[in-house]
Parts: structure tokens; C-alpha cells; sequence
């Protein structure tokens, strides 16, 4: 038996009935709610105004039912609502972001997953000690300005998408750096970006065994981040910010990549890694996450962000990827978390799954 994430109290909503996957309808919703409808689930899209009109485009991925809200912030008025309706929350990026980590984490709904990780990955200075102490390598911080010796990242914190970050090629431009929140400098590292997605079962005893549970790698992406990925096109940043456009990391699409075979055991090992630390420190991660990092040219694998959910580059995977594929066939994230608490729930120990 695993670590017990979930109080009785805190389950009772679901206590022997077939819960329903609920998340906010966004991000990654089309998957989670075809993976629950594939493995026999009922699912519920929570909706902010009107339920938008393409979820009947998609038969396969519209959930059963819809429960909108006025705004966001309304989610917790609800909060009954969802227990009545046996409902489990699948967080996803926009999920957590748009309601805010402090919030979520307070929904006296079950939840799937750790929602301890949540204040541990919204705080980008616990983030890094987290990270850190498992030993796995990151971009150098810096504390302040002064320690500055080369190009930086100066970024703020939370799921942002990117926004607002500043690039500075030395310490003198960081002098332009006017800050509206906190934030923290890294170091700019030069190399290939590579975003895995994982998904630890702490119920597994099969496979590639971490903790009590096992490790999978469900599918790879590198983000398409506008305009900074095009800018090569049109010449050096100086020039642009000559024209007042600075580069940005907004998000705006998602291209599927594979790693070469002989450094998967590096993306494994810092996977479990930030598994095992995290069991430490708070009861471990369970279910999907994404560690997101930079391969230079000498082939060191820098973790400048992990993402402890579903990111929405699993989107490219719905009918599998070449990494789930040699699991099963026809495997997406959003499908594996179903199949958790399905045997979870057939097991008795959706405790160890849900908080
Ligand atoms: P999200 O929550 O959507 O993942 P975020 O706001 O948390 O985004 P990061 O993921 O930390 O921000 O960074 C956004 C982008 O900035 C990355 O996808 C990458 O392209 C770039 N980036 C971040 N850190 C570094 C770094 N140290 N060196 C080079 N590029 C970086």
C-alpha cells in the first residue's frame, strides 16, 4: 500500500459510485473527457458562460453533461454541486491558473493528483528547491543583478505562458528590465528545448519502477512560442527592439518530437528523481507532469520549469504518440487517467490517487 492523499471525509462524494471526470472546459479538456468516455467514465465540463459551441463538433470528446458558471471565480459556489454529481477535478494548466493555485487547492472536491504540489510549483523559488535537492540540473539563478555575467531570462511566476518575459544579453540590459510582479533571472540556455510528458502511477508494480509505483513516458513536444521562434527570420533581436518589438513566449501551437534513443535514460532518470524527492518533501506527484527543459550541445539537459499536470502539448497525442505506443496502443494521457482511477477505484485505493 501507497501514501494516503485523500481523507475519508474528503472522499465520501464518490464512495461507492463511478465518479465523474470533471475539468474545466479548456486546455485539454477534448482529451481528458474522450479518455474518460474511452475507458467507460461519465464526464462532466464545467463552463464559464455558455458551453462553446465546438464541443458537438467533437462526438467522442463532449462531455456528458455541462455545469456553467458566470465567472471563473464562481467554481467554489458550486463546490456542492460537484459533489452531488460524484465528481472527481482533473487540474489542467488553464484550470489551475485562471481559478489560482491558492483556490483550487481549497475546493472540497476530490481532486486528481497531489494538490500539496500545487503551492510547490507556483512558487518558482520552492519549485527550484524542490528541483534542486533532487539533483537534477537547472539554469543558474541569479540572486540579483550584480551576479549577472551572461544572457538572461527574467520571468515571473505561475503559468503565465511566457508573458512578459525579458531577454537581456549581458547585465548592462537588464537595466531596461521594469518589473510588474515577481519574478526571478536565469540563465539564457543555448540549446534544444524538449517538453516529456510523464505520468506516474503510484499504484504500478510493473514497468520502470520509482517509489512504490512506476514511471511513464507518454509523449514529447517542443512549443511553437511566438514571435521569439521566429525571429531569426527577420534578423537579431537589437534590430527588432530598434522597431519596439520585443520577443515574446506566448504560446501558440504545440509540434511533436522525439528524443534520440540514447539520452532517454537521462530523461528518465531526472524524472524519478523529481518523483522520488517529491514523496519526500510532500507525499509525491501522481499522475501526469511535464518536465521541460534544454539539451545543449553537450548534450546536459538543463530543467529550466516542470509542469505538475496535463500541459496541453499531450493534445498531439490523442490516438497515442511513439512513446505510448509501445505501452498500448491508442494511449493519451487523458485516456491513462482514467484508467488510474478506474483501477483505483477497483482496487480500493483511490486515496492514493486523489486529494
Ligand atoms: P508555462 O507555464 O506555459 O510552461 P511559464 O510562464 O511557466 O510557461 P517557462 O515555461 O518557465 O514559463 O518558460 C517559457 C519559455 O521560455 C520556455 O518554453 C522556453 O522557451 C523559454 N525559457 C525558459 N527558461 C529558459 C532558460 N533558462 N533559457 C532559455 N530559454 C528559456
Amino acid at each position: 500500500m501507497g501514501i494516503s492523499l485523500a481523507s475519508k471525509s474528503r472522499l465520501a462524494s464518490i464512495e461507492g459510485r463511478v465518479p465523474t471526470v470533471t475539468t474545466l472546459c479548456s486546455h485539454s479538456s477534448l482529451q481528458i473527457f474522450h479518455g474518460a468516455r474511452a475507458e467507460g467514465l461519465p464526464s462532466l465540463g464545467l463552463t464559464v458562460g455558455p458551453p462553446q459551441r465546438f464541443y458537438e463538433a467533437f462526438p467522442l470528446a463532449r462531455p456528458d453533461r455541462f455545469l456553467s458558471v458566470p465567472r471563473v471565480k464562481d467554481l467554489p459556489t458550486v463546490v456542492d454541486r460537484l459533489r452531488s454529481e460524484g465528481s472527481v477535478l482533473i487540474p489542467h494548466g488553464s484550470f489551475v491558473e485562471y481559478l489560482g493555485p491558492e483556490a483550487f487547492a481549497e475546493l472540497d472536491v476530490p481532486v486528481f493528483g497531489n494538490r500539496a504540489v500545487l503551492g510547490w510549483e507556483s512558487d518558482r523559488r520552492k519549485e527550484r528547491e524542490w528541483l534542486e535537492s533532487a539533483g537534477v540540473p537547472m539554469p543558474t539563478r541569479y540572486e540579483n543583478e550584480e551576479e549577472v555575467d551572461g544572457p538572461v531570462i527574467v520571468k515571473y511566476y505561475g503559468a503565465k505562458g511566457g508573458k512578459g518575459f525579458f531577454l537581456a544579453k549581458n547585465r548592462e540590459a537588464l537595466k531596461d528590465f521594469h518589473p510588474t510582479g515577481p519574478y526571478v533571472i536565469q540563465r539564457y540556455v543555448l540549446g534544444t528545448r524538449y517538453y516529456m510528458h510523464f505520468f506516474y502511477s503510484p499504484l504500478s508494480d510493473r514497468g520502470y519502477r520509482v517509489g512504490h509505483g512506476s514511471l511513464e513516458l507518454l509523449g514529447m513536444d517542443r512549443r511553437d512560442e511566438a514571435n521569439i521562434d521566429e525571429l531569426y527570420k527577420l534578423g537579431a533581436q537589437e534590430e527588432l527592439l530598434k522597431a519596439g518589438i520585443r520577443p515574446t513566449f506566448v504560446v501558440t501551437g504545440n509540434v511533436p518530437v522525439i528524443l534520440r534513443e540514447s539520452l532517454l535514460p537521462r530523461a528518465f532518470d531526472v524524472a524519478a528523481r523529481i518523483i522520488e524527492r517529491s514523496i519526500e518533501l510532500f507525499g509525491g506527484m501522481v499522475g501526469p507532469f511535464c518536465v521541460e527543459g534544454i539539451m545543449t550541445e553537450d548534450l546536459e539537459f538543463k530543467v529550466f520549469e516542470i509542469s505538475t499536470r496535463i500541459v496541453a502539448g499531450t493534445n498531439l497525442f490523442i490516438s497515442g504518440s511513439p512513446y505510448s505506443d509501445l505501452i498500448a496502443p491508442g494511449l493519451s494521457t487523458g485516456r491513462r487517467i482514467a484508467q488510474e482511477i478506474n483501477r483505483a477505484r477497483h482496487e480500493g485505493r483511490l486515496a492514493e490517487i486523489l486529494s
